[in-house]
Formats: C-alpha cells, structure tokens, sequence
C-alpha cells in the first residue's frame, strides 16, 4: 500500500505524519510522475488559489482528474474545496466531485473552531474530534455524492463519492487515526 500526499502548498508533512504511524509507504506528489504506482492521494488543507494555480503551472490538473477516475482520493479542507466541481468563484478546480462548497463560510482564521461530530461511516468508539480552520461548508451534494457527517446545526461538513472523500475539517491535525484508517481501506 503507497498513498501519495500532494506536496506543493499547505499541510502535507502532518499527513505523512499520520500515515507513517500506521505503517503505510508515502510518497510526496509535486510532478506528474510521482502519480504512477499509488493506491490513493491526500490532498492537504492551505489555500485552494494556491493549490490549484501551482497544479496548473506544474502540469498536474489532468493526470490528477484521471487519477481521481480510478483511485482513492481525498482533499481535506482547501484539498475538498479542489476536489469540488463548484466553488461558486473562479478558480482552478480538479471538478471531480459532485458537491458545491463555500469557502471561508464560518468567516476569518479568529472564527476557526473545533467540534466533535458523528461519522457513522468512519467508526469506532465516541466521537470525532474536528478541527476547522477557515473551514469551507459543502453547501450541496449531488449526483452520486452523499453525506458523511454534518455538524449539530446541519451544516454539511464531510461527503464521499465512491472512492472520493470531502472533509472541512482536519483529521491528520489530531491524533485520531479512524478518518485515515477508513481512507486505507478505500485506497485498498
Ligand atoms: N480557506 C482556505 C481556502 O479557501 C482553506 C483553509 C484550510 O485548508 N484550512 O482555500
């Protein structure tokens, strides 16, 4: 089992971090190449802008979106807000999920919070800790994409279509494996 991280902006080291403790090969993906041979991708919260304009600059937009076809991917944060085929403002985005997100919807960085949600999918004992920093809102889902978790407002903050996850929040910010344990058996 090799995950990649997408390692040209934002918090890709705690990722390989979280993934190393449970033993898994990672692999920092800057070029297209480092795509080949990967069971799934990570791609880590920061600044969307600024993921995908180097995405574009480094010639990764289409094997990315190929990639995502057949393959585990999971964006959290401004990697979810990448990974949406609307981010109701333009920028680049891979579009390969079907949800609609808004950034910045709980307001500046002072406005970021943590919150302990339900995942019924994700599992095990109490729980889940969430961390959201500037956090965007997956404001709808559509097609084949469905709910994972919302928080005690109702609010859509986790989505998954097929083998493709969407979280606000940040699971490798905290020392609770279940949310990259349930990425591996995806990537499987
Ligand atoms: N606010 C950032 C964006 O819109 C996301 C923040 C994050 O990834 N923690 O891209």
């Amino acid at each position: 089992m090799k995950i990649g991280v997408l390692a040209i902006q934002g918090d890709f080291a705690e990722h390989i971090v979280m993934l190393k403790r449970l033993g898994v090969e990672t692999c920092e993906v800057r070029l297209p190449t480092a795509l080949n041979g990967l069971n799934g991708l990570i791609i880590p919260g920061g600044e969307s802008t600024t993921i995908g304009k180097l995405s574009v600059d480094f010639g990764l937009m289409e094997p990315l979106r190929t990639f995502s076809q057949e393959h585990a991917v999971w964006g959290t944060c401004a990697g979810a807000i990448f990974l949406s085929k609307d981010a109701r403002r333009n920028q680049p985005l891979l579009g390969v999920m079907d949800i609609t997100v808004v950034r910045n919807a709980f307001g500046r960085q002072v406005d970021s919070f943590e919150a302990d949600l339900t995942i019924d999918e994700v599992g095990g004992e109490g729980l889940y800790h969430a961390v959201f920093i500037r956090a965007p809102i997956i404001e709808a889902v559509q097609a084949s994409a469905r709910v994972l978790s919302r928080l005690p407002d109702g609010r859509i903050v986790a989505a998954r279509q097929g083998k493709l996850l969407a979280t606000s929040f940040h699971p490798e910010l905290t020392r609770d494996t279940r949310f990259h344990e349930f990425f591996l058996a995806l990537a499987k």
